[in-house]
């Protein structure tokens, strides 16, 4: 979870910065959507008519640049031709629905587009990164062989829709800081009583 989301921002914008963060750390996401920034303003209209070899360019540092250029160009075209310019059409349809219309844009995958919905609309859904997997797995909130829609489903059935971001950041601080992969600093987690993986994670 990029620590550039940040809750109520333009949804775009989270699109974006989103599709840069995949598997990149937060330093270098900063980085590319800063020089992607400084050579463009972020709105659908100008990275749809954008050179993808300039969007490239910026985001480099990022790493997988060029399928990631390539889908916010597509993602911007899409916004572009068929919701004329902005999200708010597709954020104003049900949860599923808004999930489904950003998962058929070509790079926009489940946890891109449960972001955006979830920072920028307010919608009750669990974005599942890295340490919410990890975290949920281990705390026996998320069956430890499900996919990525299984760790999602399950975890929100344990939460009210109003907690989803508070849940999702938490996971997501208690992942870095002391349930770490691979080594969890069980003896120091507030939550090991709970914790059916308590110590037994090597
Ligand atoms: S007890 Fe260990 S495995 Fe369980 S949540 Fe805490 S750090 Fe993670």
């Amino acid at each position: 979870m990029p620590r550039l989301v940040k809750s109520g921002e333009d949804p775009y914008q989270t699109l974006v910065i989103t599709i840069i963060s995949q598997n990149t750390a937060d330093t270098n996401t900063e980085r590319a959507f800063k020089s992607l920034s400084d050579k463009f303003s972020i709105t659908p209209k100008t990275l749809a008519t954008a050179k993808i070899s300039d969007i490239e360019e910026c985001i480099r540092i990022a790493g997988l640049y060029q399928a990631k250029a390539k889908a916010i160009y597509t993602a911007s075209n899409t916004i572009l031709t068929r919701f004329g310019g902005t999200l708010t059409p597709i954020l104003s349809l049900s949860t599923e629905e808004a999930r489904r219309t950003l998962m058929d844009m070509p790079g926009v995958g489940p946890k891109t587009a449960d972001v955006v919905l979830l920072f920028s609309a307010g919608k009750p859904t669990i974005p599942v990164d890295t340490h919410v997997n990890r975290v949920s797995r281990r705390l026996g909130l998320a069956p430890t062989n499900g996919g990525y829609e299984e760790v999602r489903l399950s975890l929100q059935q344990y939460f009210e829709p109003k907690d989803y971001l508070l849940v999702h950041m938490l996971l997501i601080a208690h992942g870095r800081k002391t349930c770490k992969a691979p080594k969890p600093l069980c003896t120091k987690c507030l939550v090991n009583t709970y914790c059916p993986s308590n110590g037994s994670v090597n």
